[in-house]
């Protein structure tokens, strides 16, 4: 059921008409809840009261699917930006980056001299870069620019790996294989976001939830460090329960949670002494990052719909 809700929701907003008033209406929309800031310098504040409440976070400048290798080189220079202004906040720069966001679509050795050299700053200042995952066509060449960032020297970049794709243990298995050292593998593990063809996923909830549990636990079997990213509470609990179990050491786990959502379990979680890290996006180019919350959950539909008639 929920399936067909994010398959409809995804759908409309993917229909240009919908997008250009949407655009126009953004913040009355309620995208203000999801977003920090147009960009690092407006979020600040928030992510300064995060961290005083005990959450890490890792900043997402938004964009995906840039169409000119200018508008590449744009976004890029965005994150450098975000990098430079975090450094100087005192915020060790832990940034997430779509990889069409930075030129996948367009030429994967321009997103890999992008991706490499954000890395490298990053790491520099003593943070790290993520590369998110997108929809299923930039699965390959998104576990490529991860293995060739390594390559480059940038050893702490973590992966995401999409819990919902029948195709994602075999991607972890390459993964674990390709990495300088599994012991130092840094792994995101999501349901995933995007409105795939059905053969391609899982279709109920209980198997993406089997398929979670089951990757996180290998990854901390091959020595990794898993970023639990989820509002779940049976995942969070099921999670927590291995490692204490496999009496893995504390780092081996973080929590990674939405800026936005379940700000209660979001405290719960940094309270409890666990790590959790808080995914806070920037920018204004929030459109496909709004649709995708929409279509988690149907409630945040009427919470636009209350906005558009208020
Ligand atoms: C830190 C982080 C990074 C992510 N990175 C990626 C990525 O790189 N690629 C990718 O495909 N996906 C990514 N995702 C999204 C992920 O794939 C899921 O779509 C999303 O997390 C919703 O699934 P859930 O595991 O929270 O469980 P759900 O079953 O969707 O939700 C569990 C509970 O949380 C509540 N909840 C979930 N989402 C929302 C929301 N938007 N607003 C309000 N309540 C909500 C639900 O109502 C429910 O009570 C990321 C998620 C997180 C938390």
């Amino acid at each position: 059921m929920l399936n067909l809700y994010r398959r409809a929701v995804l759908g409309v907003a993917g229909f240009a008409p919908v997008a250009g008033v949407a655009k126009r209406y953004g913040p009355r929309l309620g995208a203000r809840r999801f977003v920090a800031g147009d960009d690092a310098a407006e979020a600040l504040d928030a992510l300064v009261e995060l961290r005083s409440s005990g959450r890490e976070v890792i900043v997402d400048v938004l964009g995906e699917y840039v169409a000119t290798a200018d508008a590449a080189r744009a976004m890029a220079a965005e994150v450098a930006v975000t990098i430079e202004t975090l450094t100087r906040a005192g915020i060790a720069p832990v940034v997430s980056v779509k990889p069409t966001q930075v030129g996948l679509a367009l030429d994967r050795d321009l997103a890999a001299e992008h991706v490499l050299q954000l890395a490298l700053d990053a790491e520099a200042a003593g943070g790290s870069l993520a590369l998110d995952m997108e929809d299923v066509r930039y699965v390959d060449g998104t576990l490529e620019l991860l293995t060739r960032t390594w390559a480059g020297g940038a050893a702490r970049t973590s992966g995401v790996l999409q819990a919902y794709l029948h195709r994602t243990p075999g991607d972890l298995e390459a993964l674990i294989a390709a990495a300088p050292d599994p012991r130092a593998l840094q792994v995101r593990i999501v349901k995933g976001a995007y409105a795939e063809r059905p053969d391609l996923v899982h279709g109920d909830m209980r198997a993406i939830r089997r398929a979670f549990v089951a990757l996180s636990e290998r990854a901390w079997r091959a020595g990794a460090q898993v970023n639990v990213a989820t509002h779940d509470e049976r995942l969070i609990l099921e999670t927590a329960a291995f490692v204490r179990g496999a009496n893995l050491s504390a780092d081996k786990l973080e929590f990674q949670l939405l800026y936005g959502v379940k700000p209660g379990l979001q405290r719960t979680l940094a309270e409890a002494g666990h790590a959790v890290r808080i995914y806070v996006p920037i920018g204004r180019d929030w459109y496909g990052y709004f649709s995708r919350r929409l279509a988690e959950r149907p409630a945040n539909l009427a919470v636009v719909l209350r906005g558009l008639v208020g």
